[in-house]
């Protein structure tokens, strides 16, 4: 038992350790133009918004291009967002 504060604030999911199961495919992403440079760039700005930046309610999966440019790489061209976002993104 802690006696921590009553209150517990925002209701945030916990953090977990950078280990998400299915995400290691032998296949490689370069024939669908998406090559090492990005999954390094993804990793990175993942790890920096942990949190969809549309909702902040589900865990960012996805590394949306906001001008839709996949060879942009500059990072305030990078959005995190959860798989129903980027969904209705693109959609
Ligand atoms: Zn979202
Ligand atoms: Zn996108």
């Amino acid at each position: 038992m802690s006696s921590g504060s009553p209150n517990p604030g925002p209701q945030m999911p916990p953090l977990i350790p950078s280990k998400r199961p299915g995400n290691r495919t032998p296949r490689t992403t370069t024939e669908r133009g998406y090559g090492h440079r990005h999954q390094q760039d993804r990793r990175r700005h993942l790890s920096q918004h942990p949190i969809c930046e549309r909702c902040s309610a589900s865990w960012s999966q996805h590394l949306h291009h906001r001008d839709h440019n996949p060879h942009n790489r500059h990072p305030s061209n990078y959005e995190a967002l959860c798989v129903g976002c980027h969904q209705a993104e693109h959609s």
